[in-house]
């Protein structure tokens, strides 16, 4: 197998600028967007406000359900002063949702910044409505909020709140842990399968009759590089982590792959008897974005926690300068290999003080800045040009048959403002 390690020693030692100020990220609760559509007995009731609820309407789109999936328990005033029973209230709320709706199976209860300033104990209430509708509901909680966290946190945080409530197993096999859209899921699980790696099961499973379970023989692969929370309860469940880069990109895809490949004794020429054409596939995709990438820089100002393996796949297979990698947490145990792929020069920043931030970005003038969508607009009215961290999330990026969109998500953007500066031009 070929060794992945940056030339020059990679960015593991470079020291990370840590910042602590302003921050320009969406809440947790975003992510109920694609986690709704992974769990098809589940439903996510936010406990919040009625800007929570917008968000959530704004952030899903003009999605139509006959029966949706999520839905706001709106807290008033009267709440938010004391003045009533807020948990009462939340009884007779689900009460009503559960006769009405026999296809949930599993209910979530989530957090918000407005719940969380009221101190409204979700985990009390989840273990009251647990002891009410067990064992045909499963009743979780975890936190959207928006005061300490970033979009993808809420993720982390439900998958984390799961994990505890698994059942124990003796056997030996991988978990996958991440929300992937089913196209790219079941390409990983066919690509696994050919390689003769299983059993294999995945969290957030479909259904919650589906049989996920953890132990001391379970060794998992994350498949989302903010999943910091899920690392750990998974670990604390006996489980081992195969630790490699995230499966972004051709590289990516075949260092992710050759862990749990390795763990699972894989002769390397079956390896690569059955990667040599996907990885072609792959290669000759970024090749086309890449020609509109090589030499351009690019700015990552912290959102998505996706930042550290798109920059690696970026300057590795893409011929890109990064200038800054700013991610919201860096969290070395799960972006550490990938951390070592990134050749040295970069700044390694995390957290945020997003006006000195955007003082670099002003003065480094980067041909590609990603960064949330709060920030876009101001940088591409002063002739800089953006691209929306959050696309990245919404669309299939990982692995081999996504790699050319992967790059193609990045050379748009660049290829649009070259042709609008040649039309201003002509
Ligand atoms: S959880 Fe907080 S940040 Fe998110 S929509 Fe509600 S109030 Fe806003």
């Amino acid at each position: 197998m070929k060794d992945f390690t940056a030339s020059n020693g990679g960015c593991s030692d470079t020291p990370i600028l840590r910042e602590r100020g302003q921050r320009e990220v969406f809440c947790g609760l975003t992510s109920i967007v694609w986690l709704h559509r992974k769990m098809q007995d589940a439903f996510f009731l936010v406990v919040g406000s009625r800007t929570c609820a917008h968000l959530l309407q704004s952030a899903a789109g003009v999605m139509i359900f006959a029966e949706p999936r999520f839905g706001t328990a709106i807290l008033e005033e009267t709440d938010l002063a004391g003045l009533a029973d807020a948990q009462d209230e939340l009884d007779r709320e689900v009460d009503r949702l559960l006769e009405r709706r026999s296809d949930i199976r599993r209910l979530y209860l989530v957090g918000s910044c407005p719940s969380e300033v009221i101190k409204l104990d979700l985990e009390k209430a989840a273990e009251r409505m647990t002891a009410r509708y067990a064992p045909r509901i499963q009743v979780v909680n975890f936190s959207g909020s928006g005061i300490e966290t970033t979009f993808t946190q809420g993720e982390d945080a439900c998958l984390a709140a799961m994990v505890p409530l698994l059942p124990e197993t003796d056997e030996r096999q991988l978990l996958l842990a991440g929300a992937l859209p089913d196209v790219v899921q079941d390409q990983a699980l066919d690509l696994l399968e050919k390689l003769g790696v299983g059993p294999v099961t995945v969290l957030p499973s479909p259904r919650a009759d589906d049989p996920v379970a953890v132990g001391k023989n379970t060794v998992y692969a994350l498949t989302q590089p903010f999943l910091g929370d899920t690392h750990a309860a998974l670990s604390r469940r006996g489980a081992r982590h195969i630790a490699a880069p995230f499966p972004f990109g051709e590289e990516g895809t075949t260092a992710w792959l050759w862990a749990i490949a390795s763990e699972f004794g894989v002769d390397p020429a079956h390896f690569e008897a059955v990667t040599a054409a996907p990885r072609d596939r792959a290669r000759r995709a970024v090749a086309k974005a890449a020609e509109t990438l090589h030499d351009k820089s690019v700015f990552f100002l912290p959102d998505s926690q996706l930042e550290i393996p798109l920059a690696r796949f970026l300057t590795r297979e893409c011929g890109m300068n990064a200038i800054e990698i700013g991610a919201p947490y860096i969290h070395r145990d799960l972006v550490g290999p990938d951390i070592a792929m990134i050749e040295s020069g970069p700044t390694l920043s995390e957290g945020q003080d997003v006006d000195l931030q955007l003082d670099r970005v002003r003065e480094t003038r980067p041909d590609l800045t990603v960064c949330g969508l709060g920030l876009a607009n101001p940088l591409e009215a002063e002739g800089l040009t953006t691209k929306w961290a959050i696309e990245l999330v919404f669309t299939p990026v990982h692995f081999y048959e996504q790699a050319g969109d992967l790059a193609g998500l990045f050379s748009r953007p660049i290829h649009r403002r070259n042709v609008l500066q040649m039309e201003e031009t002509a």
